[in-house]
């Protein structure tokens, strides 16, 4: 067996020890804040996976392992079309690995550094189905807490596939308010800056952040510091230009950024929405991830 390893200490052969299951280590496919990214390809069936290797050195803290084993614990627990699969975990001397769903072509985050801004129904096509994965992850009783265009991978068919559930917390009762949350969500909601307690409602922030950024380009309440980034949340400083996108997205990008989380329609809402009612595509081309498509 080859058992050569890189300048990471990641073997080029991984072994799966519970299924028997021997990858190969492909390429790179990119870095978190704990994990390096692989594709890894099983040697018997030649079936690609991301293999996400975070090396132990990285876990010596308590809270540190707490946190990877909840990731695991509420992502191991997941199956939709439109969440990365998790398919195995283990480890070895050196590493712990989690094998998942191959997600070839990024996030909407590069999609929109490209492109900027994305067209209504191309907007329709995506977050519809990241409202789908979110109204089963709300009836699960999970939170997300940190949808982002970096977290909404893409496959090859152009699917949407939520992933990164580093932040992820489960709610325990109907009256369970979450206090804490630790890291720093990129949509960040106004009861988390504050410490109210919060719940589902912050995924729905964070959803009208997503509408309006990928419509209009940059993200609502963008500062060049985090400070004055906060401080515009707090006091829901934000505008809206005018005549750039539809009426009716114009007002569900606003009841989805209510100060109040009450005030906020639920997922099952949004998936009722008005603006749903217009022209989606049925499927989307690669060439989005760099072009405007036409629709003519
Ligand atoms: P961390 O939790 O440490 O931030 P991430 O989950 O963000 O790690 O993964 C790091 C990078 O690996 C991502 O930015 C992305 O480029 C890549 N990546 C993660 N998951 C997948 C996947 N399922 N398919 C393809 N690439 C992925």
């Amino acid at each position: 067996m080859d058992t050569a390893k890189d300048e990471f200490n990641i073997p080029n052969v991984i072994v799966d020890p519970r299924t028997r299951t021997q990858y190969s280590k492909g390429k790179f496919l990119g870095k978190g804040g704990f994990a390096r990214c692989y594709e890894l390809i099983d040697t018997t069936s030649g079936q690609t996976f991301a293999g996400k290797v975070v090396p132990k050195s990285m876990l010596v803290k308590p809270h540190q392992k707490e946190k990877m084993q909840q990731e695991v614990t509420i992502h191991q627990s997941l199956n939709h079309k439109h969440i990365v699969q998790f398919f195995s975990y283990f480890e070895d001397e050196n590493n712990v690995y989690i094998i998942l769903e191959l997600c070839r072509r990024r996030s909407l985050m590069e999609l929109h550094r490209r492109r900027k801004t994305v067209t209504e129904p191309e907007t329709r096509y995506f977050v519809k189905q990241i409202v789908e994965a979110c109204i089963y992850l709300h009836e699960k009783r999970i939170i997300h807490r940190d949808l982002k265009l970096g977290n909404l991978f893409l496959n090859d068919q152009m699917e949407i596939k939520i992933g990164d559930f580093g932040l992820a917390t489960r709610v325990e009762s109907e009256s369970d308010r979450k206090r804490t949350l630790c890291g720093t969500p990129n949509y960040i909601a106004p009861e988390v800056i504050n410490k109210k307690g919060h719940s589902y409602e912050v995924d729905v922030w964070s959803m009208g952040c997503i509408l309006y950024t990928l419509l209009l380009g940059k993200p609502p309440f963008e500062t060049s510091s985090l400070k004055d980034t906060y401080s515009k949340i707090r006091k829901n400083d934000y505008l809206i230009p005018e005549n750039r996108i539809s009426r009716e997205v114009v007002l569900l990008i606003q009841r989805c950024l209510r100060h109040e989380p009450y005030d906020r329609p639920t997922m099952q809402q949004i998936y009722m929405d008005p603006f749903f009612t217009g022209f989606i595509p049925a499927t989307l081309p690669t060439s989005v991830c760099t072009v405007a498509p036409r629709y003519s």
